[in-house]
């Protein structure tokens, strides 16, 4: 039988299979890891074929599908163990809120490149529009024309005032989402009004981990009643951190990207290099100049990985 990981307590998965049956799954003592070696050899959002033990309820996994995706995170020890948090996301949806609080460009675009990193497509939610007046309605307008203009989907929502949340409700359906965004811009709230049912549940879990628990990252995931599954993960605003090599950035940066095979030098990381198309482009107004920032803050941030492996 096939399912998808849906929980797991480190030694027990709950495994729903498509009509909706959960069993729950261990893996036998010589289980074979695919692809990269972690903590936790099955994550939430893994398809495995498993087994059901004779008799019982429980099963067993025999396989893991291949990951589409995965999100991870290092352990901060010397060790620096990879922990899979959750796999398969079709798409994460980022809440942005332009004040109370206030989401920068900076924490979107550093999302974005983790995010692009991952193969994960990102679709940008505006919430707490029904707070705007008419001038951060345009504010809004030429903020999320940074975003269209490179190909990010941008939506107006409302969760309070339940603006366009249908529309985020089509785009979940069948899919595996994931929400992210800082603390307090509307992700209990939004994901209350989309699916009513999931409301204590999302919050039983944020409560146990504003109590310092941090030490738990499993995620969980949870069917929707329109169809698809919403992952909750406890503690992170965004992404596990990536360890960018300087020369991969402009690959996470769509407009950059686009632009890198015009450079004079195909290692080229658009600074000071003559006939840098990025620069041009840059100078000309046709890329944004808040998403050139972020791009440097990246790459000086590579650089300290970089001097800390050198010198170690
Ligand atoms: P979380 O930390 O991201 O889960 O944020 P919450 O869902 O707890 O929301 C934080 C605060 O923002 C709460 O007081 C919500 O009532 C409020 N809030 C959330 N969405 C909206 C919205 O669309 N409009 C307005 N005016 N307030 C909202
Ligand atoms: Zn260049």
């Amino acid at each position: 039988m096939n399912g998808i990981v849906t929980k797991s307590t480190g030694s027990w998965y709950s495994v729903r299979t498509e009509d909706g049956e959960v069993h729950q799954c261990r893996i036998p003592g010589k289980f074979r890891m695919k692809g990269i070696k972690s903590t936790n050899p099955i994550a939430v959002g893994d398809v495995v074929t498993f087994e059901l033990e004779p008799k019982k309820e429980t099963g067993v996994v025999k396989e893991i599908h291949e990951r589409r995706n995965f999100i991870v995170r290092k352990s901060v020890n010397l060790s620096k163990q990879t922990h899979i948090i959750a796999s398969n996301i079709d798409i994460a949806f980022l809440i942005v809120t332009l004040h109370n609080p206030e989401t920068t460009t900076t924490f979107i675009d550093r999302f974005l490149a983790t995010a692009e990193a991952y193969s994960i497509k990102t679709i940008l939610l505006f919430n707490k529009v029904d707070t705007h007046d008419e001038e951060m309605d345009e504010y809004r307008e030429a903020f999320k024309y940074i975003y269209t203009s490179i190909g990010y989907e941008c939506i107006d929502v409302s969760a309070t005032e339940k603006i366009n949340i249908n529309l985020v409700k089509v785009l979940m359906k069948d899919k595996v989402s994931l929400f992210a965004g800082h603390s307090g811009v509307g992700k209990s709230t939004l994901v209350n009004a989309l699916e009513p049912t999931l409301d204590l549940k999302t919050k039983a879990i944020s409560e146990q981990h504003q109590q310092g628990q941090h030490t738990t990252t499993f995620a969980e995931m949870y069917p929707l009643s329109f169809g698809g599954y919403i992952i909750d993960t406890p503690g992170i605003r965004g992404f596990g951190v990536v360890d960018f090599d300087k020369y991969q950035v402009t690959d996470y940066f769509p407009e950059l990207f686009a632009l890198k095979s015009d450079c004079k030098f195909n290692n080229c990381l658009h600074l000071n290099e003559p006939k840098c198309a990025v620069k041009e482009a840059l100078e000309e107004g046709k890329i944004s100049e808040t998403r050139y920032e972020s791009y440097l803050q990246l790459l000086s941030e590579d650089e300290e990985h970089y001097r800390q492996d050198v010198f170690k």
